[in-house]
């Protein structure tokens, strides 16, 4: 649709898409090509579903087609999902992490428990306990829930 010189179809460019720090939500940027003021709309949280097209305008024009002419959208999406990479990523490594120490604790609780137990018993908790260890420290952090 190659209207932009009807003076009945408003457009507001597209100058930015940012995600919400709280809430996650997807903000577009854009800036009324009639009065100039810049506007915000929401987009959802879905990187994979952000909408262009017709919005109730903000700034006081009356409706206008958001319209990205200068491909901010695609750009910025291609950050914000290297940004989302390796937020998760971090997010993942920081659960192997907890999970190894969590596994480590345990292991010096039965060592410590063992010393209590007659020696089969005392053998068989202290290599239990060192299976868990290995196989939780050989993990690796992708494989977390
Ligand atoms: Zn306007």
């Amino acid at each position: 649709m190659s209207t932009t010189h009807d003076p009945d179809h408003r457009t507001a460019h597209v100058i930015g898409l940012e995600r919400d720090e709280e809430d996650g939500t997807l903000l577009l940027r854009a800036r009324c090509s009639e009065c100039r003021k810049t506007v915000l709309h929401g987009a959802g949280t879905d990187l994979d579903a952000v909408q262009l097209g017709w919005r109730v305008g903000h700034c006081g024009c009356g409706d206008y087609e958001l319209t990205d002419p200068h491909r901010v959208v695609p750009q910025r999406l291609r950050v914000l999902r290297r940004e989302d990479a390796s937020f998760r990523e971090h997010l993942q490594v920081a659960a192997h992490r907890r999970r190894v120490e969590d596994a480590e604790e345990a292991h010096r609780r039965a060592l410590a428990e063992a010393r209590t137990l007659p020696p089969r018993e005392a053998r068989r908790l202290r290599r239990e306990a060192a299976e868990v260890l290995d196989a939780v420290r050989a993990a690796l952090p992708e494989a977390a829930e």
